[in-house]
């Protein structure tokens, strides 16, 4: 993926795009991707980089959603399951089965627990990722030594899945492309254009590098912002009803140490009802999160004190070794595109929605990561109907996506590049400098962020250290060390001066201050 060249394509077409997708999360890449692979002309513009919003910050789990179970949406779970095993058959490099630990503290949670998790195993049917099991306290404990042993009786292990959540949205982006589709970021739409019938036939949107209007004209027009959505839906109808609610999630980063081991604990019931994932992550120990509802999307939003004590608290009892604020290595927070409903935002529906405005906008929100293949399946099929695009079936259920490499944990920390990274280590085989880490405590070599810069579309040191590199989610003081060189490495990629070395490291080390707990 090359920006210059996107963009170029973007400024040469004159006749309609056959859809033209706002929005590049999961959601939107996916549309992409589904349009693409069934041959139709597709452009999607991003108003930041690809998967700056919701879709990097997740709690990077592939899952069914057993707590779905609880709100009996058994449809939804066996979608979801299904979707799981779709992800990890066409991306293995970045899909993995984790196993998960439910433990048991009370006499009625293991026949609770063990019966829900049966029929979870049952609903994923032929893809199913492994079968669930009572254990033993000490079997518990083996499988889990960082797990408080007071008054334990037992646990419950069932599977799942886990993967990096941006480095799978930039890998959809690069098999769009390798499709054909046209993606832009640093891209924002800032209108959209209507035939005259007042029916919407195009967006208007903006290169932030460099301030040109472009124009898109479409056959459909797919509103896929998350938590914009309504933003958007009033361009089209500025009294149109909003659609959305927004809750945010926490997630706190710490040292491996604090989870000992390969497996995941999960606490179904916290003490306000919610639940808590602790999970291994890239070499460190995530715990999240959090379910509070906000008033505004923002793109930066900000974790509360009492989200941060929340998640710390509820860890500590449960962890061996109760984590501190001071052991926090970096906060990340996302923001939940809920559609409307009644009640609390941890009950409302994890359901897609597809919307159809009457000005011929067509929106899609709602659904989670693990659902974006059959949400943009549901939303193209829409497109094709409203815009009388030609009728191909889809055929994203076997696509495989770019990078796919099975057995690719050879590829040690490249393993998520999957057939990429051999291109990677041969940049570093050809340069020492490039070979070199960049920070101890992190594995990233610079080769990838010139790999980011060239192939990827990365432009500013926080593409780098925060999607194309999760640096930033993993550990919010060695990313900011890590901001010059970064600078450096882009400024020679991309062709800056030290005017904007200086002023990318100063942005970035402010932006990250939000990461740290101090
Ligand atoms: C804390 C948390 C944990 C979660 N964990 C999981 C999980 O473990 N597994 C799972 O399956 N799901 C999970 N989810 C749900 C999942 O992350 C979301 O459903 C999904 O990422 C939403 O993707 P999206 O593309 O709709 O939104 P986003 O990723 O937010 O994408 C919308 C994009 O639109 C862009 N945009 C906005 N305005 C404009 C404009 N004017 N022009 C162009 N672009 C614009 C934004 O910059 C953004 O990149 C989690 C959600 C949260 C909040």
């Amino acid at each position: 993926m090359r920006r210059e060249e996107m963009i170029g394509k973007v400024r040469e077409r004159s006749e309609p795009w056959d859809i033209v997708v706002i929005g590049g999360g999961a959601t939107g890449m996916g549309v992409a991707v589904d349009a693409a692979a069934r041959g139709l002309s597709v452009a999607l513009v991003e108003a930041h980089d690809f998967g700056k919003g919701t879709s990097s910050r997740s709690t990077k789990l592939v899952h069914g959603g057993v707590r779905y179970l609880e709100q009996g949406n058994i449809p939804l779970v066996m979608s979801a399951l299904k979707e799981r095993g779709l992800m990890r058959q066409n991306a293995p490099h970045l899909v993995h089965d984790l196993a998960f630990i439910v433990p048991n503290y009370s006499w009625w949670e293991a026949p609770f627990y063990g019966i829900g998790l049966k029929l979870y195993d049952m609903l994923a049917g032929k893809y199913g990722f492994g079968a669930s099991k009572l254990l033993s306290k000490e079997e518990t404990l083996e499988r889990l030594p960082a797990l408080e042993p007071e008054e334990l009786r037992g646990g419950v292990v069932y599977y799942d899945g886990q993967f990096d959540d941006a480095r799978l949205l930039i890998h959809l982006g690069l098999t769009a492309a390798d499709h054909g589709a046209v993606l832009v970021n640093y891209c924002p739409a800032t209108g959209l254009k209507r035939d005259a019938d007042g029916y919407v036939n195009g967006v208007i949107a903006r290169d932030t590098e460099t301030g040109e209007e472009l124009t898109l004209p479409a056959r459909m027009v797919i509103n896929a912002t998350g938590v914009f959505t309504d933003t958007i839906r009033h361009m089209a109808e500025p009294e149109a009803e909003p659609l959305m609610v927004t809750s945010q999630g926490i997630h706190l980063v710490f040292d491996r140490s604090f989870l000992k081991g390969d497996t995941a604990l999960m606490v179904p019931k916290t003490s306000d009802g919610r639940v808590l994932f602790v999970i291994p992550w890239h070499g460190h120990a995530g715990a999240g999160t959090t379910d509070t509802p906000v008033d505004e999307a923002t793109l930066e939003p900000r974790p509360l004190e009492e989200e941060i004590e929340f998640v710390l608290d509820t860890a500590s009892r449960f962890l061996v070794r109760p984590p501190t604020r001071a052991d926090v290595l970096a906060v990340f927070v996302g923001l939940r595109p809920l559609v409307k409903g009644e009640g609390k935002t941890s009950a409302l529906s994890r359901d897609h929605v597809i919307h159809v405005d009457t000005s011929g906008l067509l929106t899609i929100t709602g659904g989670k990561w693990t659902t974006y293949r059959h949400m943009a399946e549901d939303c193209v099929d829409h497109a094709i109907t409203l815009g009388k695009l030609p009728d191909v079936e889809c055929p994203t259920k076997n696509l495989r996506i770019h990078g796919y490499q099975e057995k690719s944990a050879a590829l040690g920390s490249l393993e998520v590049y999957g057939s990429d990274a051999e291109k990677i280590r041969a940049l570093a085989a050809g340069s020492p400098a490039l070979a070199a880490q960049l920070h101890p405590a992190l594995p990233y070599i610079a080769a990838e962020v010139v790999w980011a810069a060239r192939e990827e579309m990365a432009r500013t040191v926080e593409d780098a250290l925060a999607r194309h590199t999760r640096a930033l989610f993993l550990n919010a003081n060695a990313a900011i060390a890590m901001a010059e060189p970064v600078a450096k490495l882009l400024a020679a990629e991309l062709g800056r001066d030290d005017a904007w070395i200086a002023a990318q490291v100063k942005e970035f080390t402010e932006l990250a201050q939000q990461y740290r707990v101090v």
